[in-house]
């Protein structure tokens, strides 16, 4: 280890497990996969139960994947772009290999008869997929505490969440026991936990990802993105995954950019947005500032900050939680104590069957969430709630689209606070509703985002930065990340572990 920083030391580029500089070392041959593989499974040995960040974990699989690359490379064979690097995903992600459960109870014990899209490019691209990793239950939540077998800790303060859904992902790559993971952001699922823990989270546009294989919540929100240690690393695995696949018709078929040789883009003339929609009441103070000196390093090299209007973000909060809800009602439908999952025994008849099974197998926060959504989508009450709800999306994704023609960017904070601590907010599902406030308008308008870490509080716990584009414009994003990784050292800080 080397330099003690403020907020965390700087490992030496031997400990530091970033994606790019291990796929160095595979390739130069310093490392082979066997090896890499072994020392993330010894990490999730010593951290995983402290931690929490692993659902189940796949060592005698890695370990035989991690041999054929080896064996392929020794040979001279040609490897995948991510020979050997370890992944982990998120176990809202279908794989033949290992159970697929979304933090339920309700599928403790499901095993997908196919792989997700996702699954079969990493795999195709010869990673290897190490584990799955936790969530709140169905990828309902912002902290992992809905998880019904066990909350994840934040590696920077274990008495705090790591943020969620995709908390598992977040912490499997802060605390290093993965190269790189995969998330699902509905809402900020992967950008809110990148920020609680000083990782770099990428949700892409809507349709630029398959969602073949991801568990829906809410499938015109959700997307599956990456959890990584800088852009550079994002550019890199969202190269793999990205891209048509007839298998989601949502999934767009356009030409996907080379994301790292777009890393390298000038700063000098880019526009990036103010909207002070972001940073008005509610905002914790070192965030914002932290967020503004961010700016000021955009600026300072090059950038031109430009103030743009968001109107209707206000709404966003309620929109959101109006067609999430909804959506998640009907696609949790298929829940039912028949198909598979969870069944109650001795059922009077069918519809005490379906009452019992979806009673006894779902948790708290996801009925909480069937109920609301079965609700607004009720007859009397479709026309108030819901269908306002989508006629407000449209008003923000034109907010979006006007503001667009003015900058390149819009800059904001992730989240209002550092990560708080377990049980701040698990009594007042409200104020977790709130802790979504700056990623959600993402969601709903489809277009891409970013967090990026961008300093640290008092306590030492990070603070993200979030940059949002135009539909499709992900290589812009990574470059804007990488420049700015460039030229700051938040992202190289790690948690010191027990
Ligand atoms: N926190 C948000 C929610 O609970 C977002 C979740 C997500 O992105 N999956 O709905």
């Amino acid at each position: 280890m080397a330099a003690m920083g403020p907020a965390g030391p700087i490992p030496d580029r031997r400990d530091f497990m970033s994606l790019t500089d291990t796929l160095a070392a595979l390739q130069a041959k310093e490392r082979s996969a066997v090896e890499v593989t072994q020392a993330c499974l010894e990490a999730i040995d010593r951290q995983n139960e402290r931690l929490g960040a692993f659902l189940h974990v796949e060592g005698n699989r890695a370990l035989k994947r991690a041999a054929c690359v080896d064996a392929r490379r020794v040979r001279g064979v040609e490897v995948g772009p991510l020979a050997g690097a370890v992944i982990g995903i998120k176990d809202n992600l279908c794989t033949t290999f290992s159970k697929t459960t979304c933090a339920s109870q309700y599928l403790s014990n499901f095993r997908a008869p196919y792989d997700a899209t996702v699954v079969q490019r990493l795999e195709a691209a010869d990673a290897i997929i190490i584990g799955k990793t936790n969530l709140d239950e169905f990828a309902m939540g912002s902290s992992t505490e809905n998880s019904s077998y066990h909350p994840t800790r934040n590696p920077w303060d274990p008495q705090r969440v790591p943020g969620g859904s995709s908390g598992g992902s977040a912490v499997a790559v802060a605390a290093d026991l993965v190269h790189a993971a995969l998330g699902s952001d509905t809402g900020g699922s992967i950008r809110q936990p990148a920020s609680f823990t000083g990782v770099t989270g990428l949700k892409p546009t809507y349709g630029r990802v398959s969602r073949y294989g991801l568990v829906a919540f809410a499938s015109s929100l959700d997307q599956i993105g990456t959890l990584t240690h800088s852009a550079a690393d994002a550019a890199v695995l969202l190269g793999v995954i990205a891209g048509h696949d007839k298998r989601d018709s949502t999934c767009v078929d356009l030409e996907v950019p080379n994301y790292p040789a777009a890393l390298d883009a000038d700063l000098r003339g880019v526009k990036i947005g103010y909207a002070a929609e972001y940073f008005g009441e509610g905002l914790d103070e070192t965030v914002r500032s932290a967020v503004l000196e961010a700016l000021d390093v955009y600026r300072a090299h090059g950038a031109e900050v430009v103030e743009v209007h968001l109107p209707h973000m206000r709404y966003a909060v309620a929109c959101y939680y109006l067609i999430a809800t909804a959506e998640a009602s009907s696609n949790l439908a298929r829940y039912d104590g028949v198909h598979y999952g969870v069944r109650a025994e001795h059922p009077e008849d069918v519809i005490d069957l379906y009452c019992a099974s979806r009673s006894q197998g779902l948790g708290a926060e996801v009925k909480r969430r069937i109920m609301l959504g079965t609700f607004s989508l009720s007859s009397g009450y479709y026309d108030a709630y819901y269908l306002k709800a989508l006629q407000v999306r449209t008003l923000l994704k034109r907010d979006f689209e006007s503001a667009f023609e003015k900058v390149d960017a819009i800059a904001s904070p992730v989240a209002p606070t550092t990560a708080f601590k377990l049980g701040e907010k698990t009594e007042d599902p409200l104020s977790m509703y709130l802790a979504d406030v700056y990623t959600i308008s993402a969601n709903l308008a489809g277009i891409p985002a970013v967090s990026l870490p961008c300093g640290f509080d008092p306590e030492g716990l990070p603070i993200g930065l979030q940059m949002m584009a135009p539909p499709y414009a992900e290589d812009r994003l990574l470059a804007l990340g990488h420049q700015y990784q460039r030229l700051t050292d938040h992202h190289l800080r790690h948690p010191v572990l027990a």
